[in-house]
């Protein structure tokens, strides 16, 4: 064949906020061959179980490939012209706070741009929130409350090149592969390189960890506070940094005294002489990163967890500098994207807030007299008031929250009692699409171009390498269409994607004083061909010629807030065990699965390694519960209740399940995890608990 009829293509993996990037080859009518990037910064040329098995994951059995009116097959016109119709006619009656768009970090950073747009600035309700409440918003919180920005101040090379690695409630290993195996390849050239690992359970990266510290759910905080106070004591606080750049150090100090390492020690259930081994790695060696993910994050004190963990790197100064900082892994492919166009119901774009100057600065850019003026609802939140008759139309893009929500039972309750349902998405069924009015078939990946950016600031572009099937259309089109329909012909008027983007660029530049680093106003004046060639960088990128910005390393440089230390108070989950529900539920990802199923359940291979709900329980416990291997067992919660088979796990504390977060009912009924999990939420970030429910658990009696 000849060598022009070959097409190669570099994209971006859908899966997880590592980013990777990916290679893809095709020769007019064969499948496409999908491969690692070799050049791609987050992988260089590294894939996991996940992304090397995309390739079995294209077909388009179950894809949803027309638009349907409450299960009839319609055009696209009529079924634009329904949404816009449901849309304004809450909107008319009830006001713009009726409406609301729960929104997903699978979307494009175009996508969710549109999206944000939208509601927020033409709609005029902030009631547009993401799924990635769910994993990341409490860093995003913490971030916040520090830097006085949702940033990532380091980068993947850091992880390489630290003397210590701290990962703190993640199981990376699994959750996410490239990024551990970057580690692993960096301890087998540095023999004297560390890893630590802070999680109650032994997972496949505590195996590797050369210091495990199985603590007791939801003591983070005890322990990096107890942590801080041992830096202090021994001489390991940068006076100069401290004085120079940040505020807040005295508050902090004082509330850390109480934390001596005895008390650390019972707070944590883990002795005395680990803790003292963790805190003497962390203090004796100038370049350490504290790696932290969903166990952090997915808790009541999900925000203090954070920054607590970043008030030791700001104490000894372990950030801005190689090897260094605290790092917050993302666990969708785009949730960072999602950040920075403000797909958060508290942020309103380009990581600005509500203030008063800053609605003021996006009005005028979007050119808009309807822009909501103040946050919005966030998840779990907003699915209350979709329940309360509060919001009577919503629009659920690229997501399945009634697997995924805290309490998924009552988001079910919540859509059913809803006036009107869209739901945007690629596949036809999903326990989330059978609520739906309209159902309108969005573009899958490999169908769509646009960017997303990964746990690193790296924004990389994804490209369409498929043709659309069907009348599959993607998001950023699909709410165009519908923005246009509303009125909005000129704000909504995109011919593709590199539009949407270099609007958001300029945005991000719009009046920016130097008080916000999240600046690409250097991409705003892309050209299509630019916008197809632009090579993965990160931001800051201020002017065009920026090739991009691996650290953020003064925390102030004269425009900006000095850092702050924040003062964390150590607290229990909000349920606490009882007679009752004696055991902690917590839950999460396995290797080679993702979210709920809909790609990865199509792979044989990725099937293999786990392929159906399991609970995971200490073979004490096991055997007080007359539990044995590969029996079923019924794990009940006061919210709801599954049925998953029995994995007798000496890597579990005792007292403790752990259930995956995989399954669903269109696999079988009882498999969510979501509707036993408790719907409780961090005050601060609106983060649910998902780490810490109290459940019981018995056989399941056969016939
Ligand atoms: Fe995809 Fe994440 Fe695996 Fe990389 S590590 S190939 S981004 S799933």
């Amino acid at each position: 064949m000849a060598e022009e009829q070959t097409k190669t293509i570099r994209t971006t993996c859908p899966y997880c906020g590592v980013g990777c990037g990916l290679k893809v080859t095709q020769r007019q009518d064969d499948a496409p061959v999908i491969q690692p990037d070799p050049d791609h910064p987050a992988n260089y040329g590294r894939v996991c179980t996940k992304g090397a098995a995309l390739g079995e994951t294209l077909d388009h059995d179950d894809r949803l490939l027309q638009p349907q009116l409450r299960g009839r097959p319609v055009d696209w016109d009529t079924a634009l012209d329904t949404v816009a119709d449901g849309l304004r006619q809450a909107i008319d009656r009830y006001g713009p706070d009726s409406v609301a768009f729960y929104v997903s970090g699978q979307l494009l950073t175009e996508d969710y741009y549109v999206a944000n747009k939208l509601m927020k600035g033409f709609i005029g309700s902030a009631n547009i929130d993401t799924n990635s409440r769910l994993c990341m918003s409490s860093a995003v919180a913490g971030h916040q409350r520090a830097f006085g920005e949702d940033l990532v101040p380091g980068c993947y090379e850091d992880l390489e090149q630290a003397d210590v690695i701290v990962i703190v409630g993640g199981n990376s290993a699994w959750c996410h592969p490239v990024l551990f195996q970057r580690i692993q390849a960096a301890r087998e050239r540095r023999s004297n390189m560390r890893l630590i690992v802070i999680d109650p359970r032994r997972t496949a990266t505590a195996d590797m960890a050369d210091l495990h510290l199985a603590v007791r759910p939801g003591s983070d905080v005890a322990l990096f506070n107890g942590l801080f106070r041992y830096l202090d004591d021994n001489g390991y606080a940068d006076r100069s940094f401290i004085d120079a750049e940040t505020e807040g150090y005295t508050s902090a100090r004082d509330v850390c005294a109480a934390f001596d390492p005895d008390r650390v020690a019972v707070d944590c259930d883990v002795e005395r002489q680990a803790i003292e081994d963790f805190y003497r790695s962390f203090a004796e060696h100038e370049r350490v990163v504290t790696l932290f993910s969903q166990g952090v994050n997915q808790a009541s004190s999900g925000t203090d967890k954070v920054n607590a963990i970043i008030n030791c790197h700001l104490l000894s100064h372990r950030l801005g500098k190689p090897g260094c900082g605290p790092f917050s892994l993302t666990g969708q492919p785009n949730a960072m994207g999602g950040r920075e166009v403000g797909g958060l119901a508290n942020t309103l774009a380009a990581h600005m807030g509500f203030e008063a100057d800053n609605v003021d600065r996006v009005r005028r850019f979007w050119d808009s007299d309807s822009i909501a003026g103040e946050p919005g609802l966030k998840a779990v939140d907003l699915f209350n008031a979709i329940e309360a008759g509060q919001i009577k139309a919503v629009w659920i893009m690229a997501t399945n929250p009634l697997v995924s929500l805290p309490d998924a039972d009552q988001a079910r309750r919540a859509l059913s009692a809803c006036d009107f349902v869209v739901v945007s998405d690629c596949m036809a069924t999903t326990d989330t699409t059978q609520y739906a009015d309209v159902l309108l078939p969005a573009a899958a990946w490999g169908e769509k171009d646009g960017t997303v950016t990964n746990s690193e600031r790296r924004i990389s572009r994804q490209h369409a390498f498929l043709p659309l099937p069907g009348e599959a259309r993607p998001d950023w089109w699909i709410i165009s269409e519908v923005g246009k329909r509303l009125g909005h012909e000129q704000a909504f008027d995109y011919r593709q994607p590199a539009d949407i983007f270099s609007e958001h660029a300029r945005l991000s530049a719009f009046e920016n004083d130097g008080s916000r680093l999240f600046n690409i106003g250097g991409l705003g004046a892309l050209s299509q061909t630019e916008y197809d060639a632009l090579t993965p960088r990160q931001w800051p990128l201020k002017n065009a010629d920026d090739t991009g910005s691996a650290r953020l390393s003064g925390v102030t440089d004269g425009t900006r807030q000095p850092a702050r230390f924040v003062t964390t108070m150590a607290r229990p989950p909000v349920h606490a065990v009882s007679a009752e529900y004696p055991f902690i539920l917590n839950s999460g990802r396995v290797r080679d699965h993702w979210h709920t199923l809909t790609r990865t359940g199509k792979s044989p291979r990725l099937s293999a390694h786990r392929d159906e709900p399991f609970v995971a329980i200490h073979p004490d416990d096991a055997d007080a519960l007359a539990l044995q291997e590969n029996t079923l067992a019924e794990v009940e919660t006061r919210w709801g209740r599954l049925n998953a088979r029995v994995r007798r796990d000496n890597g579990q504390r005792r007292g403790e399940l752990f259930v995956p977060i995989h399954w669903n009912d269109v696999y079988s009924q009882r498999a969510r995890v979501g509707a036993l999990v408790n719907p409780v939420v961090d005050p601060l970030s609106g983060e649910p608990e998902f780490k810490h429910t109290p459940a019981r658990a018995r056989p399941v009696a056969m016939a």
